[in-house]
Parts: structure tokens; sequence; C-alpha cells
């Protein structure tokens, strides 16, 4: 018996793929390209929704809506995270699967554009419905998915135990263990060295390399930098930087953060999470609203929770000169022009969060391989990708005297459309 639905929450948000093709438009114009492929690759490829049941504990049967968008499949397979949050829609989803398409160009990985998602709270699932409702979506993706059509990894309530049930279905019905199908997978079995910390340790190498040619001529343990989420990406990005000498004033998750301008103990403050789950009564800084932590006074912001943070209302109160994102589309485009008119420095998203997708790119080739790398090579390989990216990016936006963000999407939508000419348009 059907007994409820998981629908998103009703109030209206601003339209995240809104975003995503304004920043699109804005890049778009700088490239001269034909109007019939420039569509081409404003639409997403294709798209899937699917409602699907499963049973709770309790013997009750409950439905569920799901999402996968492929964005592009012009440079490879897709690839792209998968998303278990009520604010989950097709809106989002098509938003960010573009993301992933210039994001894979970007720092020139093998792959187009793809995001999934499905609306539900996994903090209401017990771990025996976490994994029912995974396998069952999954098993509704079978014909979309393969690591030669579209790779799914872990992405905002979603983990490596997540990529081991998908794993573990799609190896099931093919006959075969098939590691390649995901990545972010635990390591033991064909997950890399390095992943889980990757997408943090990007968005820190990537801030290293703007502070040198756009920094504040202090040294790193006088540079300050507040953190917003302290899920995969904002607690490793976090920890790194303190583990280069920075000094973290200012870190958050949902429930609110914590400031302390002489610099957090981020062992202390991660310690004090994995017990607690929460930041709350620690203690070990002042407490602030995320409203407030945005606001604080710093070198440098690292939004790392979720879209629509920095938004046209609370631009003008962001103090940080500049911006690194690690979460995606977590500034809003009126937001970019304010921050534009403020001489903040910004390093945007398909950039400064690559991290995470080029070493699931690394994780992919060492399944295929069946040859594994030490987390040096990783994290050399990592660091190499990212400071390519980031020049190629700089270089791109002195060329055409514009900003981060819009540099980066020439640079990739550039690329794309460049191999769309050479493919050709079937038939
Ligand atoms: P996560 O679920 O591990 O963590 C999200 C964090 O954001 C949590 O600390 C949560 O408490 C916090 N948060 C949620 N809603 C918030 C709100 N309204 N205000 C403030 N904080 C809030 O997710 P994640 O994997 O760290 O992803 C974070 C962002 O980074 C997302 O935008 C995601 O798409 C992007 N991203 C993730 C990866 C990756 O490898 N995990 C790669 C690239 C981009």
């Amino acid at each position: 018996m059907v007994v409820a639905y998981n629908t998103p929450p009703q109030e209206q948000t601003p339209s995240v793929y809104g975003t995503a093709l304004a920043q699109f438009d804005r890049a778009v114009r700088y490239l001269n390209l034909d109007d019939g492929v420039a569509d081409f690759l404003r639409y997403p490829r294709r798209e899937f929704s699917v409602n699907f049941p499963v049973r709770r504990d309790n013997g009750k049967v409950e439905m569920f809506t799901g999402y996968r968008v492929h964005h592009s499949t012009v440079l490879g397979p897709s690839k792209g995270g998968l998303r278990y949050s009520l604010a989950v829609n097709l809106d989002e989803i098509r938003a960010l699967a573009m993301w992933m398409t210039w994001k894979c160009a970007l720092v020139n990985i093998p792959y187009g554009g793809a995001k999934g998602g499905v609306v539900v709270d996994p903090k209401t699932l017990s771990r025996d419905e976490l994994e029912r409702l995974t396998r069952r979506y999954t098993a509704e993706l079978i014909p979309l998915i393969s690591p030669k059509m579209d790779i799914p990894a872990p992405d905002m309530g979603t983990n490596p135990q997540v990529m081991a049930w998908i794993m573990d279905t799609y190896s099931m019905t093919v006959g075969y263990s098939v590691p390649a199908i995901v990545t972010g997978k635990p390591i033991n079995i064909g997950g890399s060295l390095g992943r889980n910390e990757a997408t943090g340790r990007g968005v820190i190498a990537c801030m290293v390399e703007a502070l040198k040619g756009h920094g504040f001529g202090k040294p790193s343990s006088e540079t300050s930098i507040v953190v917003q989420g302290f899920g995969n990406v904002g607690s490793n990005a976090a920890s790194f930087a303190h583990s280069l000498g920075f000094k973290i004033v200012g870190v958050s998750d949902v429930g609110g953060g914590l400031y302390n301008a002489n610099g957090l103990d981020m062992p202390a403050v991660r310690s004090y999470y994995a017990e607690h789950g929460t930041l709350e009564g620690s203690a070990l800084g002042d407490e602030v609203t995320n409203a407030e932590l945005l606001a604080l006074p710093c070198d440098v912001l690292a939004p790392c929770a979720m879209e629509g943070q920095i938004t046209g209302k609370n631009a003008n109160q962001v103090k940080a000169k500049m911006i690194v994102e690690g979460a995606n589309g977590p500034t809003t485009p009126d937001a970019d022009d304010i921050l534009n008119d403020k001489g903040v420095f910004l390093v945007p998203d398909i950039l400064a969060n690559a991290g995470g997708v080029v070493v699931s790119y690394f994780e992919w080739v060492q399944d295929l391989q069946a040859f594994f790398w030490d987390q040096e090579e990783v994290y050399r390989q990592l660091q190499r990708a990212m400071a390519r990216s980031y020049y190629a990016t700089e270089a791109t936006a002195e060329e055409y005297g514009v900003d981060m963000r819009t540099a980066a999407q020439i640079l990739a939508i550039k690329r794309v459309a460049d191999a769309l000419e050479t493919r050709g348009i079937y038939p």
C-alpha cells in the first residue's frame, strides 16, 4: 500500500538552472559560435525521471522520485554525482549536469556532464532502507548507466557506501563485477586512494595558486579563511588548508557555525564534529549563524555547502577579498556583478571544485586497467591538473578581459564546441 509521497519543499527557490544558463549566455557571446551549435550546447541531451517504491522497515511501501540528466556526451561518457536531498528537483539536476560538462572540459578529462538525485532526506531512513532505496533507484537506471556511458559518483547526501551498493546492484545485473560503474567507492572494492579528500584539496590547491597572483602580501599563518559547509568538501578543505598553515577562522554546517578570529583548532573541531554530528555546543569558537558566517571578516571565503548562498541580497555584506567556490553554484549572477564591482577575486566552482571529478577520473582509469596508484601519485597528478587548469583559466581571463567565472566557461564551452565541430552533427 502506498502511504506517503516524498515531494520537494513547496517554497519557491530561485532557479539554479537559470543561474547555469545565465552564466552560459554571458560566456558564449565571446565565442562567435553558430546559433545552432550554441543551442545544442545549451540543451541537456537526455533527462530521465522515475517514481519507484521502497519497502520501509515497518513493512509499508513508500514512493520516491529520482532523476538522472545527461547534459552532454560530446567529449566522452557522461559523469556526475548523485544527490539525496529533499530539495532535489529537475531544474537543479539539469543545472548540475550542465556544470559537470564545463567542469570536465575545463580540466581536460574525457567526459561529458551528468547529474542524478533522489528526493529524500537520507537521515530519515535506516541503513537498510537507504540500501533498498539505492538498489531500486540503480535498477531503474540500468538502461542509462555503464562505464562507457554514464558513471555516477557521490554528492550531497550520498557517500562511498551508497556507491558500493550501486556497484553491487549493477554487477549483479550484468553478471560480473564492474568497479568502473561508479567512482568514490570504498578502497577495498576498487576505489582510489585520495578520492575522499580530492575535492577539498583541489579547492585549496586553487586558492594557493590564486593567492600567488592575487594575494594580500601576508604569510599563510596570517591569511584567514572562512569555510561554509562541513561535509566532504568543506571539512576536507578546512583541514587541508589548516595543515598548510593557513588560519581557519570560521566553519559551519546546516545548523550554524563557529568563529575564532585567532584561528580554530581544526583537529579538535573535526573530532568534535565526528563525535556529535554538529558544531553546536563545542565551545571551540563563538557560535554564528550561516548568514553571519558569510559576512565574517576574512581574506578568503570558501562556500562549500550548496548552491544559491551568496545572492544579490547578501553579496554586499561579504568582507572576504577572495572567494573560492567549493560548492556548485553558491553565487548567483546578480551577486557576481556586486562582487566584481567590489573587486573580489572569485575562483569559480567549475574550476575550484574540479578536484573531485579529476580523482574520479583517475579512479575510473585505475578500475579499467585494474592497476592501482599510490596516494602520492594521486595527489601529484591532482595538483598538476588543478594548477594547469587554474593558469589556463587565468590566461583566458586576461585574453578576453573577463572575470574568472566567464573565463572558465569560455574555455570549457570552446573545448566542447571544437570537439563537436570535429565530430560533426549526426547523421
Ligand atoms: P555533504 O552532504 O558532504 O556536505 C554538505 C554540507 O553543507 C554539510 O555540512 C551540511 O550541513 C551543509 N549544509 C547543507 N545545507 C546548508 C545550508 N542551507 N547552509 C549551510 N550549510 C548547509 O556534501 P558535499 O559532498 O560536501 O558537497 C557540498 C557541495 O560541494 C555541493 O554543492 C556539491 O555539489 C559540491 N561538490 C561536491 C563534490 C564532492 O566530491 N563531494 C565535488 C564537487 C562539488
